[in-house]
């Protein structure tokens, strides 16, 4: 990259940009950015992605009437926000790029009606309209508000392979185009404005990285372009260290370290998937998650280190799963036993969450949707299972876990009569998770909480 300018990537969820009012709340969080080299990272206007997803089903079965129906609401949203945000006329070449993404995505759902058949890549042709449409509109606000915008389509730098439907991004091309197609045009008192979760193959054929993939867009484009912070604005202040539904004394962080975070929304918390800030954490950027509605509220700054001062930063639970333990029938070493044991579930593409090993058993979990009958039937020629089903993973995480004694009998005291089925230290030591019956989660999850964060 030519200059040594760090832009500040902001990113703004499907509820912030839901419609004309929100798009203006977004307005105001982006010029309080102005001064620092704003990148703006849209999703789609709220539901709008599922709609496209519904059209596209509907299509494939051949209702073709259902799918342009589909269409026409979603079209209809954003010609009404683009109409509200200009000002009531919304100018003529909005007005065509508009009605360009309504041809384009008509012959779309004409085609896979003809055909009834939905092809992953037709699919994210489809499916990549909803953040056109978000971007076309705030590109309409800011034009309205005299707003220096340069309006790129995520296309022309998001480069990734050919995995329809889960594109993989390709970093070193992604960078080099985020540094001619991006660069030149981000500075102090303007807006570069693209779309999240969409990109496209080498030869231009649009790809989507995955349902939720703003994020991840917003994190590959910060760390290609040397970001100085990733700020993802959504409709909470930041992580919270519980389920608010499950813990009513749940509370935003302040900070997380990126292995939290990631350990967070591996076993169930809903903010931040892994994968998304991984870019980030490779470049040291912090990735800030922030409420639009309440710009100057609390948010969680999330960092390579993090800075949690309680030995137990937060929680997060997930369920169901299903509980396997495995006996060796065979005078099997145990070395051997597990080589065996762990390749079938690699055979059968079935991702093991927690483990807990003694010399001739061991126990794990699985997604409940897990394949048992092809599992059960392989590990059954050489091992006998119990399998427990409705079982939930707690996860009690935080960098300082490793360096405190005597956590093991404070999360047991805490918990008293939950029963406590398994339980595994993760190899980075910053989770100790717990199996516990799915109906007990809750519970165990609010006794945790009140012992190990309310009461620090
Ligand atoms: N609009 C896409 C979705 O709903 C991507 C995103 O919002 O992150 O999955
Ligand atoms: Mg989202």
């Amino acid at each position: 990259m030519a200059s040594a300018l760090r832009p500040r990537v902001l990113k703004f969820g499907g509820s912030s940009v839901a419609d004309a009012a929100c798009m203006r709340q977004v307005l105001a969080v982006v010029r309080e950015a102005l001064p620092a080299a704003p990148l703006v990272v849209l999703s789609a206007m709220g539901k709008t992605t599922d709609a496209l997803f519904r059209a596209a089903r509907a299509a494939r079965g051949g209702d073709l009437g259902a799918a342009l129906d589909e269409a026409e609401g979603l079209l209809g949203r954003a010609e009404a926000a683009l109409r509200e945000v200009a000002g009531g006329v919304a100018p003529d070449e909005a007005l065509s790029a508009l009605a360009r993404e309504r041809d384009a995505l008509e012959v779309l759902l004409r085609g896979v009606a003809m055909l009834q058949e939905l092809t992953p890549r037709t699919q994210d042709a489809i499916a990549s309209t909803g953040e056109r449409l978000s971007t076309l509109v705030f590109a309409a606000l800011l034009a309205h508000e005299g707003v220096p915008c340069e309006h790129v389509d995520a296309r022309e730098v998001v480069r990734t392979d050919a995995t329809f439907g889960a594109g993989v991004p390709q970093p070193v091309a992604l960078r080099a185009r985020a540094g001619e197609r991006l660069a030149p045009h981000l500075g102090p008192g303007r807006v570069v404005l693209t779309q999240g979760y969409v990109g496209a193959t080498e030869d231009g054929l649009t790809t989507t990285l995955g349902r939720g993939g703003s994020d991840y867009s917003a994190a590959l484009l910060g760390a290609a372009l040397d970001a100085e912070e990733i700020q993802i604005w959504t409709d909470v202040e930041g992580v919270l260290t519980a389920d608010p539904r499950v813990a009513p004394g749940a509370r935003p962080l302040p900070h997380l370290s990126f292995a939290e975070a990631a350990e967070l929304a591996a076993f169930g918390a809903k903010v931040l998937h892994p994968a998304t800030i991984q870019p980030a954490v490779e470049r040291g950027i912090p990735v800030t998650v922030r409420h639009t509605q309440r710009p100057q509220g609390r948010f969680t700054t999330i960092t390579a280190a993090g800075r949690a001062g309680r030995p137990v930063t937060a929680l997060a639970h997930r369920g169901p799963v299903t509980a396997l333990t495995v006996h060796s029938t065979r005078m099997l070493a145990q070395a051997g036993f597990l080589a065996r044991l762990f390749d079938v579930f690699g055979r059968l593409g079935v991702s093991v969450d927690l483990v807990a090993t003694a010399e001739v058993s061991v126990s794990l979990t699985v997604d409940a949707g897990a394949p048992l009958g092809p599992l059960l039937a392989e590990l059954r020629a050489f091992s006998e299972v119990t399998v427990v089903e409705r079982r939930a993973i707690v996860a009690v995480v935080g960098e300082r876990l490793k360096h405190t004694a005597g956590l093991g009998a404070r999360v047991f005291a805490a918990l008293s009569e939950v029963n406590v089925e398994m339980i595994s230290m993760g190899g980075n030591e910053i989770n100790l998770s717990l199996v516990v019956a799915e109906d007990d989660a809750p519970e165990a999850v609010r006794r945790l909480h009140r012992a190990l964060i309310e009461a620090e």
